[in-house]
């Protein structure tokens, strides 16, 4: 059979309450513009992120009333440790309450003024938490990275000689050097292993540590096991041990693959670090042993990491994004490829090209698929990057719309429809309007602005 199957039942559902054009068209009006604005309940297909959107399976709902809400020593946290564990060989594994959180942790012991770190792609909490200490965050993504069209099939790969370059220079300033599986700001693509372990060889030459920044690492392993093929008839699970055997540490959104809706580690082998680390957890986290988390949170991890490696789940997650991907193709949408793991980037720049970077074409289409379908997608372009630090505006580099897919969330009838919207819109886009910005707050505007379309 080719058919691949959404490899789960449905137990309990949520109900969508189904809004009409006209409707639509008054609610983005007084949410002005700005999707961020809109209430949950007036979204149809909700593709704003994959974080922390995830459908728990039965036997994570059943974990959760079997939490152990000691304060100390809870057995909860033993499963969670012994399920990061099994496929992460690391010393220490420390709960914290999302992603961000190991961040500052981490990036409070290691990073000051004068440290350097470099990753392939920051996403942005990571460069937040790193120049918060005062430290610089580059990145050193190959160049392929930087081409939306280019079919590199390790899309996410660290460009090794400029981190060598990098090293040569300057080791003593970097005190550590980090790589994100999938790049999630280069569109969830993949790094490989060969480029996981050529990393490794030239930190172990500085005798500086390597972290992953793991956040999508069952859909990077799914990648490796398509793609490298050296590794065609290893096990998922074997798979991710042998990425992270050639780590030193992680940090992890468990909002992502671990299938839950909250929580995130600090991983490490390390011990004076991971004794800072305890000690900045006790202090803005929780004890050692629940982080910011419940008993019933650590429960449901611990389980949601043996679903998250299991192929017919991974082979059903990558067939539906890629699904979604080349219908757009299909239509003459253009996307970035090749598709990533958790979401489909649609290059607005290209499809709306009657719309100039700084009216927006990203804000454009994002409100064209709401008032079309009540679907909710997000601009990555010059609404998110385009305000300089001294208020005046530059284009990003490009403009994006990202419809990220939760995880066992959604049907194939209902990304059937997310495709029938585009069939609409890519009869009209001539019509679609630019748009000003009226009202913008001095950082992270995209979150809180107010926008007008601009007649034409
Ligand atoms: C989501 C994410 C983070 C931050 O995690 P939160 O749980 O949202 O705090 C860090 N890095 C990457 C690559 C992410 O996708």
């Amino acid at each position: 059979m080719d058919t691949i199957i959404e490899p789960f039942r449905i137990k309990s559902v949520e109900p969508i309450r189904l809004t009409t054009r006209p409707e639509r068209e008054a609610l983005i009006e007084e949410a002005h513009y700005n999707l961020f604005n809109l209430d949950g309940d007036d979204v149809m297909i909700d593709l704003l992120t994959d974080s922390g959107t995830a459908a728990m399976s039965a036997a994570q709902w059943g974990g959760l009333m079997q939490g152990d809400e000691s304060y100390a020593g809870s057995s909860s946290y033993y499963r969670f440790e012994a399920a990061v564990r099994d496929l992460m060989p690391f010393e220490h594994i420390i709960p914290t309450h999302q992603g961000r959180a190991a961040e500052r942790i981490l990036m409070g012991i290691v990073a000051d003024e004068d440290a350097i770190i470099p990753n392939n792609t920051h996403f942005d909490t990571t460069r937040a938490n790193i120049e918060a200490t005062g430290a610089e965050a580059v990145d050193l993504v190959i160049e392929e990275g930087h081409d939306p069209a280019n079919m590199h099939p390790f899309k996410g790969n660290m460009d090794v000689d400029r981190l060598d370059a990098l090293l040569q220079e300057k080791a003593h300033r970097i005190p550590l050097v980090m790589c994100t599986i999938t790049n999630n700001s280069g569109g969830g693509q993949p790094v490989s292993l060969a480029n996981l372990k050529a990393i490794k060889a030239v930190c172990e030459a500085h005798d500086v540590p390597l972290f992953l920044d793991a956040c999508r690492f069952a859909e990077n392993a799914y990648f490796i096991k398509m793609r490298e093929e050296e590794y065609a008839d290893w096990s998922v699970p074997d798979i991710v041990r042998e990425m992270f055997s050639h780590a030193d540490g992680m940090t992890m959104s468990a909002k992502k693959d671990a299938l839950v809706n909250i929580g995130g580690w600090l991983a490490l082998n390390d011990d004076a670090w991971a004794e800072a680390a305890r000690n900045q957890l006790i202090l803005t986290e929780g004890f050692p042993t629940y982080g910011g988390l419940a008993g019933r949170d650590l429960e449901a991890i611990a389980q949601g990491l043996k679903e998250i490696v299991r192929e017919d789940y991974l082979a059903y997650r990558m067939a539906s994004t890629r699904y979604l991907g080349q219908a757009l193709t299909d239509l003459g949408v253009p996307v970035v490829r090749p598709i990533g793991g958790h979401a489909v980037y649609i290059d607005a720049k290209a499809l709306l090209p009657h719309i100039p970077p700084l009216q927006y074409p990203g804000q454009a289409l994002a409100v064209a698929l709401y008032e079309t379908g009540g679907i909710r997608g997000c601009e990555i372009g010059s609404v998110m990057f385009g305000r300089q630090p001294d208020g005046s505006e530059e284009p990003a580099a490009m403009e994006l719309v990202r419809l990220a897919i939760p995880r066992r969330v959604y049907t194939q009838s209902h990304i059937d429809y997310v495709i029938e919207c585009f069939e609409d819109i890519v009869e009209r886009t001539r019509e679609l309007p630019g748009y000003a910005i009226t009202h913008e707050p001095e950082q992270l505007r995209h979150f809180t602005a107010h926008f007008a379309p601009i007649d034409a």
